[in-house]
């Protein structure tokens, strides 16, 4: 994209406007003085870390980009503000009841994730929510809180059952929540069995439902929960038995990242109704769980838009708070306690991907010639002439006539009417033309939709050294919004529209949708590259779903994770790294022995010798790289990198 001039002294604060990291950042990310994304973990007048120290420190560790970032101290935050606006909606409001939060393992499964949030959680009693029974082995390892819940959603088969009931029988506080009707009578002839009494739940389709991405996680038509109906046959069935009072607890989930706050009361209603008679019905009920849904504002919109949420986090639990109180008021019902599954909420702020730039493809600007040879076919000539004749009265008409030339030279070239070289002056000349209309089309009061789209058309490719698939799974099955900005330089202008291509051989493998508060931009600002200088960017509040969802497309591993903690004094240690996958591990993966793949190799090159291909020596060198590739990243090493440039 051609550059603009520079008017205006350029400054952080426009850096900061222009990325809009104080919309989305929730306090956690600013912009530094010296032009540097900085971490405020304590909040904007406490200490910050600077990212791009935090880069250089891995950098001296001989650890490279691409590297997943956790601040832990984030983490560990998220649990405290969640738990400490709820408790102050049900002290303001005079609720009976307590909080209870717990975090389902499916949003991030890694064992330092679950370990940090058992630990962090603790004070505050927040528990765990399962769905498998992987999951449910891992929860059980690390959730020593008795008092915090352990909730187990998900289809259950008998290992599971016995697993969960074991776990009532040592005390956990474990709750079994019903998906199908056909799990009651395995729960309850296990648990008699094993000598224990169950604390029963049941998931509900509500009829309430929500916008966004996950409408079918709620509603009539969700796969998951008990109809009325069958909610009536769990009641009669466990009447039967007598053993009404094990039933406790009662749980819905709308679906994630719900955007509005309307629908998640509207929702609640309905559950509190139910809620209230299944204490009608005799039922011990106890708990009220919310599911999850809490959304995160990635685009910093504050609106009920996909990306982001139109409420903020203590108007979403006194809105809670007060409807349950409400209603349980009126039916004379005591409060329950109140449970919550946030899981996105909880941990999207805490990662981020930090990558670099390899490369950048744009169009050259190349000399347009001044006159044309004899000869030349008549189009092209007129291609010449609208160059010459661009002014801002006609723009549209200049732009019109530039596709139709370039159209009627590309024709004249498919049916042999014109040379390569034509071709070739007839591109250039035509991407003049286009770069010219888009210097001067913010002038023009109604352009139209192709031609206002032409800068979009003119953006800089930017190679980015990673993989959507792998780290940013969702910014292409789902076409999910992530902030993505450069962490330095942010006292310079950005000059170049930019699309990010990563590394995949994969057309899809590019992010060209990013934030925006009035929607979603095609291109983003970003600086040119600096000869042997690292660029690096940020992919922000990747914490939630992304990691376990990456998958190993043109086998991209796992990249290398760090976690850091930041003391009050603003220093930080890396407590925890994590090297990314090789290519060795990713090929074991797919099923080949690393060990064999070598062997093979071996000899192949041996045959080389043999049949004079290549020296002894040379079969010697080229067996080094080949193992050292092996036992290495599966990523590219970018300039500015210790090991090699
Ligand atoms: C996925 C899921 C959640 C997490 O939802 P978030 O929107 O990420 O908070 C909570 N509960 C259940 C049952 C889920 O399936």
């Amino acid at each position: 994209m051609a550059k603009k001039p520079v008017f205006e002294q350029w400054n952080v604060e426009r850096s900061s406007d222009l990325y809009g990291i104080k919309n989305w950042g929730s306090g956690y990310f600013d912009v530094s003085d010296a032009g540097n994304v900085v971490i405020t973990p304590f909040g904007e007048n406490g200490p910050t870390v600077s990212i791009p120290e935090v880069i250089g420190g891995l950098k001296d560790r001989g650890m490279n980009l691409p590297v997943l970032l956790r601040i832990e101290n984030i983490l560990e935050h998220q649990i405290s503000v969640l738990h400490d606006c709820f408790n102050s909606s049900i002290h303001e409001l005079g609720y009976k009841g307590e909080f209870r939060g717990v975090f389902p393992v499916k949003v991030n499964q890694q064992e330092q994730v679950i370990r940090k949030i058992a630990e962090y959680g603790k004070e505050h009693h927040h528990g765990l929510e399962v769905g498998s029974k992987a999951e449910l082995i891992a929860a059980l390892a690390y959730l020593e809180d008795k008092e915090a819940c352990l909730v187990c959603n998900g289809y259950k088969d008998q290992e599971f059952v016995d697993m969960a009931l074991y776990a009532c029988k040592m005390g956990f506080n474990c709750i079994l929540v019903l998906e199908m009707p056909g799990e009651l009578p395995l729960i309850l002839e296990r648990s008699e069995a094993l000598n224990v009494v169950p604390q029963i739940g049941v998931r509900i389709k509500l009829s309430s439902r929500a916008g966004g991405h996950w409408v079918e996680s709620g509603g009539d038509l969700s796969i998951f929960g008990l109809s009325t109906a069958e909610v009536v046959d769990v009641l009669d069935a466990l009447r039967e038995k007598g053993r009404l009072d094990s039933l406790q607890l009662l749980h819905f989930h709308l679906g994630s990242q719900i955007s509005n706050i309307r629908d998640i009361r509207e929702a609640l209603r309905e559950a509190c109704r139910v809620y209230a008679g299944l204490v009608d019905e005799g039922a011990q009920m106890k708990y009220l769980d919310l599911g999850g849904g809490l959304a995160v504002d990635y685009d910093g919109s504050h609106t009920n838009y996909l990306s982001s949420r139109n409420y903020t986090l203590k108007e979403y639990c006194a809105d809670i708070v007060e409807t349950v109180m409400s209603i349980m008021d009126e039916r004379e019902i005591s409060h329950p306690y109140i449970i919550t599954e946030s899981g996105r909420a909880t941990v999207a702020y805490y990662s981020v991907l930090l990558f670099d730039i390899l490369d950048v493809s744009r169009l050259e600007e190349r000399p347009v010639p001044e006159t044309l040879p004899e000869g030349t076919p008549e189009p092209i000539l007129n291609l010449l002439e609208v160059y010459n004749s661009i002014s801002l009265k006609n723009l549209q008409e200049c732009y019109n006539d530039a596709i139709y030339y370039r159209d009627e030279v590309r024709q004249m070239f498919r049916v042999g009417n014109s040379s390569l070289r034509d071709r070739s002056v007839a591109e250039t000349i035509f991407w003049a033309i286009i770069k010219e209309i888009a210097l001067r089309v913010d002038n023009v009061k109604r352009p139209s939709e192709e031609m206002a789209g032409i800068q979009d058309s003119l953006a800089s490719i930017y190679y980015a050294n990673m993989s959507i698939f792998q780290s940013l799974p969702d910014a292409w099955a789902i076409e999910q919004l992530f902030p993505v900005m450069p962490v330095h330089r942010l006292d310079e202008q950005p000059t170049e529209k930019v699309v990010l291509a990563d590394i995949t051989c994969d057309c899809d493998g590019k992010l060209d949708r990013f934030i925006d508060t009035r929607g979603v931009q095609r291109t983003l600002d970003l600086h040119s590259l600096r000869q042997g200088e690292a660029y690096n960017l940020g992919a922000f509040l990747v914490g939630a779903y992304q990691e376990t969802l990456g998958d190993l497309h043109n086998l991209f591993g796992d990249t290398n994770v760090v976690s850091i903690h930041v003391e009050p004094d603003g220093s930080f240690d890396f407590v925890r790294e994590l090297d990314g996958d090789s290519v060795a591990d990713v090929l074991s993966y797919v099923e080949y022995d690393p060990k064999a793949v070598l062997e093979r190799f071996r000899t192949m090159a041996e045959r080389g010798v043999r049949e004079k291909y290549i020296t002894p020596s040379e079969r010697f060198s080229i067996m080094k790289a080949y193992e050292k590739c092996l036992r290495g990243s599966t990523y590219l090493k970018a300039c500015g990198s210790k090991t090699s440039c």
